[in-house]
């Protein structure tokens, strides 16, 4: 696995430096900028898993620069806070960090409150790859699709047609879209094979349920929806 790479934002040279050897030795990959806005702009122009974010900086201050961030990224994002800037724990948090940590902090603290903030990071990801439609959930990791609790017992390729359905919920799929995506352009067989298979999906999901999942489109083809009709 690629080392996990930590931006520190803190004009503490002294600080900046301790933290960053504590965390090479962890062997976190660290980047040190010492200047608000040129943290902002070592940010945006590079990949990181993981900011430590002073709040008092020259140039642009935490607080911007969390908003700034936020706009575009869910990096963790851990402030680190001076003791007399304890007040601003409230706009720290509001500008979308994960944690704050008031100066002076034990390392062990810091790479503790690190670790949290990454583990969130990870399950936040893995989250979205768990797609909900009314009752139903569609995981496409493992590749299970329940409703309610039960685990719908799907073919390979009734599942690879649901996903890509749930993924584009609430948009109208035409078949072609549908049968260029999961049969693929080197397709050949019957071209109403999407309608078949929408069957099948129907008889596993719709009238088990009793809930109608995948709407027709005349002419079209299918969309699913996030509400009922
Ligand atoms: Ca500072």
């Amino acid at each position: 696995m690629d080392s996990v790479r930590v931006l520190i934002i803190e004009d503490e040279v002294k600080l900046a430096r301790f933290v960053e050897l504590e965390l090479r030795y962890e062997g976190y990959d660290v980047t040190v900028v010492h200047n608000g806005r040129e943290g902002l702009e070592t940010f945006l122009s590079g990949k990181f898993d993981l900011i430590l974010l002073d709040l008092m900086l020259p140039g642009l201050n935490g607080i911007e620069i969390c908003r700034r961030i936020r706009k575009t990224s869910d990096v963790p994002i851990i402030m680190l806070t001076a003791k007399d800037e304890v007040m601003d724990k409230v706009s720290g948090l509001d500008s979308g960090a994960d944690d704050y940590l008031t100066k002076p902090f034990a390392i062990e603290e810091l790479l503790a409150r690190m670790r949290v903030a990454l583990k969130h990071s990870i399950k936040k990801e893995d989250e979205k790859n768990i797609i909900t439609v009314g009752n139903f959930t569609v995981d496409a990791d493992k590749r299970i699709v329940k409703v309610d609790s039960d685990i719908i017992d799907l073919t390979k390729k009734e599942f690879e047609l649901l996903l890509y359905l749930v993924r584009n919920k609430n948009i109208v799929l035409s078949r072609e879209q549908i049968l260029n995506s999961v049969w693929g352009y080197t397709y050949m067989g019957e071209t109403n094979v999407v309608d078949v298979y929408v069957r099948y999906l129907r008889s596993k999901l719709d009238e088990v349920y009793d809930i109608k999942y995948i709407h027709t489109v005349r002419g079209v083809g299918y969309i699913v929806k996030d509400e009922e009709d």
